[in-house]
């Protein structure tokens, strides 16, 4: 036999039952995202590298140690898969002019890829849902993304989710502050970590997010970005939160809350909970009115976030809130192989009319006993069995058998009530099979 291939590393299948829980959770965000006004954007998996390089910055995390950059064999060309989807969102509405005639509502979701150490929560292949807001300057757009996020949690019935917020300001403050900080480190060059000592000049802000314990006092005691804001900043940052409590949506100021991508400014917020262990942030974000210059296009506002669907569907879990597998409304029992050419186009006209419906499958000696067949209608959760004995076919009928009980709401169903059902009119009886 030849030796057996394994998934890369970091890199999952996502086989039944958990698909079901992908798709329930993607059609829930559809259908939000359509009440909200979002479209769907879908960009390619591969860029070309120097979109990251630029869009997030050369000293993040995520360019200098996490992509899966290659070149093309072909013709050399210098490609990443993609890290996250923001920057690949504002090349393809730069590319396309798709601000022409106003602020644009996207949103998008599949997978990332990141090479980091894969733990719970973390992944080299994972999936993000984002959503955009293209060519507005907020804050009200703002506050209808994280508004949006926090519907999200309600519909999906998540709790134990809360909201942080900070506001990075504008360049020029983010200089001053920076400044300030690394006068402030220097000071304490004692104190610092090797992680920080590296940063002190590449990326100062980012020591202030560090994890390490022995930092913390140092960290917290350090000039905070906060009192570097100019009036302006701190009035968009006073008018989101002005807004946010106007929905009642409650938040805790961070004035450590840095993002891992150079390309934001005034709010940034994340969703983090205590559930899922130190991968406790689900959803993350904030303005980043300087990407699309930075990346060719001309300057334009712009805010988003992107969540991250394998920790939701872990807390789901964690919560007992996913929902159960879905089963078919009838399973067609066959006691006789040969009646299989009349059986498949009725089951095929039930389809047609919006009944789940699935045929015991015989193996090549015939179609097993009643009895197996039972078995399998039952374990495959089935409301109805459909029994197309040869008796019944031959006077053009199929028995239908309530398996189970009614689904809440409904009216009774009577298990002992088997009743025939003509084949020539299945529109007939179909509705009463079709679930809810
Ligand atoms: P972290 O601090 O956990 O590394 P991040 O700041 O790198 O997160 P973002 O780039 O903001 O994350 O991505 C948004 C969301 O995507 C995160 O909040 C998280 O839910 C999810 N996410 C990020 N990286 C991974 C990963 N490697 N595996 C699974 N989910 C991820
Ligand atoms: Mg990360």
């Amino acid at each position: 036999m030849a030796e057996k291939l394994s998934a890369v590393k970091g890199m999952n299948d996502i086989a039944p039952p958990a698909s079901a829980h992908w798709e329930w959770l993607e059609d829930t965000l559809r259908a939000l995202m359509r009440r909200y006004g979002y479209r769907n954007l879908r960009t390619p998996i591969v860029e070309p590298t120097a979109l990251f390089v630029r869009g997030l910055g050369e000293v993040t995390d995520i360019v200098e140690k996490e992509m899966y950059s290659f070149e093309d064999r072909l013709n050399g060309e210098q490609l990443t898969l993609r890290p996250e989807n923001t920057a690949g969102v504002v090349r393809a509405v730069v590319e396309a002019s798709m601000l022409y005639d106003g602020g644009k509502r996207l949103y998008y979701m599949g997978p990332m890829f990141r090479h980091e150490r894969p733990q719970r929560g973390r992944y080299r292949q994972f999936h993000q849902f984002g959503a955009e807001a293209l060519g507005f300057a907020g804050p009200d757009v703002d506050a209808e993304l994280i508004v949006l996020a926090c519907d999200l949690w309600a519909e999906l019935g998540l709790t134990g989710i809360e909201l942080e917020i900070n506001s990075l300001g504008q360049p020029a403050e983010r200089l001053a502050h920076r400044q300030a900080l690394i006068a402030y480190l220097e000071g304490h060059a004692d104190q610092l970590d090797e992680d920080a000592r590296r940063r002190l000049h590449s990326n100062p802000l980012r020591i202030l997010d560090t994890k390490n314990p022995a930092m913390q006092d140092l960290v917290n005691a350090a000039p905070r970005l906060m009192d570097h804001l100019g009036a302006e900043s701190l009035d968009h940052f006073n008018r989101l939160r002005a807004l946010l409590d106007a929905h009642g949506i409650t938040y805790r100021i961070n004035p450590r809350l840095v993002r891992g991508m150079d390309y934001y400014n005034l709010s940034v917020f994340e969703f983090v909970t205590t559930q899922l262990g130190s991968q406790g942030t689900v959803c993350a974000g904030g303005r980043y009115d300087g990407l699309f210059e930075q990346i060719g296009g001309k300057a334009t506002p712009a805010v988003g976030w992107a969540l991250g669907m394998e920790r939701i569907l872990e807390l789901l879990k964690e919560q007992g809130l996913l929902p159960e597998q879905p089963t078919p409304d009838a399973y067609a029992v066959v006691p006789d192989a040969a009646s299989v050419p009349l059986v498949m186009p009725v089951l095929r006209a039930l389809r047609q009319v919006g009944v789940s419906v699935q045929m015991h499958a015989g193996g090549a000696e015939g179609m097993g006993s009643m009895k197996s067949q039972f078995k399998k209608a039952d374990a495959s959760g089935a409301r109805f069995a459909l029994i197309f004995g040869s008796d019944e076919l031959q006077q053009g009928m199929v028995a239908v058998k309530p398996l189970r009980g009614p689904r809440p709401g409904e009216a009774g169903t009577d298990l002992a009530a088997q009743a025939l059902q003509p084949l020539a009119d299945v529109a007939q009886w179909a509705e009463r099979l079709r679930g809810a």
